[in-house]
């Protein structure tokens, strides 16, 4: 049986970024047409509501998601349903299409597995996961990072 891999949709060279653009990765892409596998391409921010492009979001207090993490835009609105929703909708999808693994994009509010920005928009990264990272592994999903890959 063929394995079913979710990914990060930007990492296919989907333009679902915060800036109207993706963000292609070749090992990611290599990988995928190495393999005999099912792509299941999503974006957990397009899917919590969030129009593209967007204001770019960091989550709030410097150690990622977190149960009561905030999520808070640019601009200072607070966008953290659409953080939550878009992650519930990704653990669904997670249950329809049962993935071998999963891979994500590093550095993500939302799809860092292992680092995001540290809430204050400095480009300041610090160790801890995005929202549907979180969830995700909280269903026992596995999780990697294209940079694991
Ligand atoms: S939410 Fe995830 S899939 Fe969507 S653009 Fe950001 S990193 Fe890519």
């Amino acid at each position: 049986m063929k394995k079913v891999i979710m990914v990060s949709a930007c990492l296919l060279g989907l333009p679902t970024r915060y800036d109207g653009k993706s963000k292609p990765n070749e090992k990611v892409l290599n990988f995928l047409k190495s393999e005999d596998v099912v792509v299941v391409p999503f974006c957990p921010e397009q899917l919590g509501g969030l129009p593209t492009p967007r204001v770019p979001s960091e989550i709030q207090g410097g150690k990622g998601w977190k149960e009561g993490a905030k999520v808070l835009n640019e601009k200072g609105e607070d966008v953290t349903e659409n953080f939550y929703l878009g992650a519930e909708i990704s653990v669904k999808i997670a249950q329809f299409s049962n993935p071998d693994f999963i891979i994500m994009k590093e550095r993500s509010p939302s799809c860092g597995v292992n680092y995001v920005y540290d809430g204050t928009f400095s480009k300041k990264v610090v160790s801890g996961m995005g929202a549907a990272v979180y969830y995700l592994k909280k269903a026992g999903y596995r999780i990697i990072s294209e940079e694991d890959l």
